[in-house]
């Protein structure tokens, strides 16, 4: 069988939470430019009206002391308008004419050295204030005009404050997203990418040879969804794989054993005598076979019937798996009443000396054979035949035929006995 393929293993940038903070991240950041973008052109028109309204204000403030001062021609008043007027908050300059239009107060400088594109498109209509004086003599009496008021807002000021609350809102964006990108992380972890992980180590800890006994993963709150399901599913296939190699397990256990004693078939043997042989040929090193066929069975059955027959068959077997316990020597059925062992990195003598163990244990069952030629319990006939695989061109039937030719001289020599022959 080939081994199975190494399992992966998954971390750092390559697991599933890894990825999926960054593709969040990135989603996030996007839409929190797009946001951000939509919020500032919101903002730039409400700042435009706030500082409209907010110069209309000031103006509507001093507009009475300024036309008093207009009124009066009193220099000193229009340049205190004046002062406390340029000091607002944007204001460049302010300028207080009288109706001769002669400048009684002039403060501040109005130049916009560093004023951008965007502050002149945005600002740049809204920078220059022109109001008329008005002073009314008598209660009843029309208002005169007695001069003018004129307000110039500094471009590079407005164009300051708007950068400072981009900027804000901006960084603000970018913090909402990041703790939204790192909610959704942690959420997503733990609904989804954690309850994976488990699964996947459930599948990584299981055994491939029996992977129905898989630590299956119980996952709480999941019942129902698709992880729920992923579990289920998984489990039934595993478990249904795990039938299938049981099955062939067993049909190969029932291809390879013999129906009536449970030890190896000759199809076993067959395929067990041809590997030893490769074997040995590689490692250059004696193998053996035992043949063992119990003497006058035919007449055992005759008169003992074929139920005692098929008894002293599985005792004969068993006796040769108690003898044969060299996890590499193979004990089968060959057929009838025969059976053979293989014995790799066995030479002659050591083979030799197995079968008469074995046959000292088929006496040693005792079972009675009153009609056996020699004795009066069973017995049974070995032939041995040893090589060594892979000299002068031999082949493993050919130990097999002098193992059979072995056992056929110690029938001819009267049974309950040992032949052996080394081939050379
Ligand atoms: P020999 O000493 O020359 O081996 O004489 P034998 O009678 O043992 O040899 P033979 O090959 O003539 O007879 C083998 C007998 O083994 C024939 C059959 O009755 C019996 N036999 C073969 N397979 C089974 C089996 O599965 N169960 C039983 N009970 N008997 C079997
Ligand atoms: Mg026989
Ligand atoms: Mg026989």
């Amino acid at each position: 069988m080939s081994p199975p393929p190494p399992r992966p293993t998954i971390g750092g940038r390559h697991s599933l939470t890894a990825k999926q903070a960054a593709l969040t991240l990135v989603i996030a950041l996007l839409l929190s430019v797009i946001a951000g973008g939509i919020e500032l052109a919101s903002d730039a028109r409400t700042m435009r009206q706030e500082v409209q309204s907010q110069t209309r204000h000031m103006l509507d403030l001093v507009q009475g002391t300024a036309a008093e001062a207009a009124f009066q021609l009193n220099p000193e008043l229009a340049a205190q308008v004046a002062d406390g007027l340029v000091d607002g908050e944007h204001v460049a300059r302010v300028v207080i004419r009288d109706d001769f239009e002669r400048i009684m107060a002039a403060r501040g400088q109005a130049g916009e050295a560093a004023a951008g594109r965007l502050t002149r498109a945005l600002f740049g209509d809204s920078l220059h204030y022109h109001r008329p004086l008005t002073y009314q003599l008598d209660r009843s009496g029309p208002a005169d005009t007695v001069g003018e008021i004129e307000l110039t807002l500094s471009l590079d000021s407005l164009g300051q404050a708007f950068i400072d609350r981009s900027l804000l809102i901006v960084s603000l964006g970018v913090l909402k997203a990041l703790a939204i990108a790192a909610l959704v992380v942690a959420a997503f972890h733990l609904v989804i990418t954690r309850p994976l992980l488990r699964v996947h180590a459930a599948i990584a800890a299981s055994d491939p040879q029996r992977p129905g006994q898989w630590p299956k993963p119980q996952l709480k709150g999941h019942g129902n969804d698709e992880l729920g399901h992923l579990v289920e599913s998984l489990d039934g296939l595993l478990k249904a794989f795990q039938h299938g190699l049981d099955q062939r397990d067993r049909f190969h256990q029932i291809s390879t054993r013999d129906g009536l004693t449970g030890i190896a078939n000759r199809r076993r043997f067959d395929s067990f005598l041809a590997d030893s042989w490769q074997r040995a040929q590689r490692s250059r090193t004696p193998l053996s076979v035992i043949l063992i066929d119990i003497d006058n069975f035919k007449d055992f059955n005759d008169h003992y019937g074929h139920v005692s027959g098929d008894d002293t068959l599985r005792a004969v077997a068993s006796a040769l798996t108690d003898t044969v316990t060299r996890a590499t020597d193979l004990v089968a059925r060959y057929g009838g009443e025969e059976f053979v062992c293989v014995l790799p990195e066995t030479d002659l003598e050591g083979a030799r000396r197995v079968a008469g163990r074995i046959r000292e244990a088929i006496l040693a069952l005792g079972i009675p054979h009153a009609r056996s030629a020699g004795r009066d319990r069973v017995t049974a006939s070995l032939g041995v035949a040893s090589a060594m695989p892979g000299e002068d061109g031999m082949t493993c039937e050919q130990l097999l035929e002098s193992a059979d030719r072995q056992l056929y001289h110690a029938k001819r020599q009267g049974r309950d006995r040992i032949a052996s022959s080394h081939l050379e």
